[in-house]
């Protein structure tokens, strides 16, 4: 069985995976790079040969994994796509942004291929997507049971799947992203520990140690407690958040907040608008696919104001209000990196970050920035003096390093390929792995080398 690195750098950037077993070949995924632009933003499809693929797997909704879907579908306009019935609905909106996105980068950026696909061609790929539940094994090759998949729930994002392939007499699983902790919305994932040959796993947060004694919940108390203080001094307070993922998870922990009593008072709250489609998304997929608080419909579970790009430059920046916008990581042109700038420099506005940030990112470079320091938030403007408050949380959707260590150690595959992580999180996992399971054999694939698995 072949594996292929289809992404151009060891990085989390434009995830796609090449599987070959037989007559077979699986692509899994098909992701964007989050920072890149321009050919460099999409995965190596020149590594196909020009002789596409069977099926895709598409494990869930998130840019690094969907973004470039329309592309890899052009490969082979006629293999099917499984995914998900949630992460269908949410790769619908995404991709349709995107769109949007690349229309303005065109102009703003110079790139005369953007964008690199139209909503027309997105609208039309749906005819090739099949809609499959978790637990429930189906076919990518055309001989009934030669080359099989299921799907498990990663606990990731709403819809988020690792994926089981059998071949050959050999099982090979794909993580995709996952979380093994409940989050406020998300349920911890349910994958299997047994007869895994092949474990290809994500190593999102190996460069990141969990203090001593962390929960999720104690973290969401200190998270709360922080935003509480600050609503109280008459604060606006920024949360760069993720359209997909964390908005919804912000809006659960909020209303579960405001429920019991640890956030008092009223506030104003703005969310941008893909975060509020998106969410509006999962409040349709309510019942159908797993998560916690079932019933609640976050999209009304409280006030809020929807802001779009247009608005945001003449978007107030008012006392007591939380602004939940994306993106996470302060992308240029994005609304919390439009934003930013009022909010750096109001030494009584407070900056708060939940999720991860790429430390070249603008958001990494506020979170690296002292009080009173110059950041760079957007590359054609100048610096801001950083004045306001910046506060620091970890309620990542991605698993720690010690749950996936742990996930490993009960699997015991013969075979460890270590996927999405920059280098210093890959080394960790190259290290650490060997001393849990010694009989297995580590591999970093390099991007665009076929190796045997
Ligand atoms: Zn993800
Ligand atoms: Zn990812």
């Amino acid at each position: 069985m072949k594996f292929t690195n289809l992404t151009r750098a060891e990085e989390i950037g434009a995830n796609c995976y090449l599987l070959e077993t037989g007559n077979t070949r699986v692509l899994l995924d098909s992701g964007m790079h989050p920072r890149a632009a321009g050919p460099l933003a999409t995965p190596d499809f020149s590594l196909l040969g020009g002789r596409g693929f069977d099926a895709m797997v598409l494990t869930h909704a998130h840019q690094d994994h969907v973004g470039c879907l329309p592309l890899a579908m052009r490969q082979a306009p006629d293999a099917p796509v499984f995914m998900t019935e949630a992460t269908a609905a949410i790769s619908d909106v995404m991709l349709h942004n995107s769109v949007n996105v690349m229309m303005r980068q065109r102009e703003e950026l110079g790139l005369p291929d953007y964008p690199l696909f139209s909503h027309r061609e997105v609208e039309r790929l749906a005819d090739q997507w099949r809609l499959v539940d978790l637990g429930r094994p189906f076919d990518l090759s055309d001989e009934s049971g030669a080359v099989t998949c299921e799907l498990f729930d990663a606990g990731h994002i709403l819809g988020s799947t690792g994926a089981l392939v059998r071949a050959e007499g050999r099982c090979i699983f794909y993580t995709g992203d996952v979380n093994f902790e409940d989050q406020t919305l998300m349920r911890a994932a349910k994958f299997p520990e047994e007869n895994i040959d092949v474990l290809i796993m994500e190593t999102t947060r190996g460069d990141s140690p969990v203090p001593e004694g962390f929960t999720r919940k104690s973290e969401e108390e200190r998270f709360i407690g922080a935003l509480q203080a600050a609503l109280d001094e008459g604060a606006p307070v920024l949360v760069p958040v993720f359209a997909l993922g964390k908005t919804q998870e912000l809006l659960a922990l909020l209303h579960g907040a405001r429920k019991s009593g640890a956030l008092r008072g009223g506030f104003g709250l703005y969310v941008g608008g893909l975060g509020a489609k998106i969410t509006a998304t999962t409040d349709n997929l309510r019942g159908r696919a797993p998560r916690r608080h079932g019933d609640l419909k976050l999209a009304t579970c409280m006030p809020m104001e929807v802001v779009g790009g247009r608005d945001m430059a003449q978007l107030p920046v008012l006392p007591r209000t939380v602004y939940a916008v994306s993106s996470g990581m302060m992308t240029e042109n994005t609304l919390s990196n439009m934003l930013a700038p009022r909010i750096l420099e109001d030494p009584k506005a407070h900056c708060m970050f939940v999720g991860y940030s790429d430390p070249e990112s603008p958001a990494g470079h506020v979170r690296a920035s002292a009080d009173g320091g110059e950041v760079v938030i957007d590359r054609r403007r100048h610096p801001v003096k950083r004045r306001c408050r910046v506060d620091q949380f970890t309620l990542s959707a991605h698993a720690t390093r010690d749950g996936l260590l742990d996930y490993a150690r009960k699997v015991q595959p013969a075979k460890i390929v270590l996927v999405h992580g920059d280098p210093p999180a890959v080394g960790w996992f190259a290290r650490e792995l060997p001393k849990v399971c010694p009989r297995s054999e580590v591999i970093v694939p390099p991007p665009g080398q076929t190796i045997e698995v």
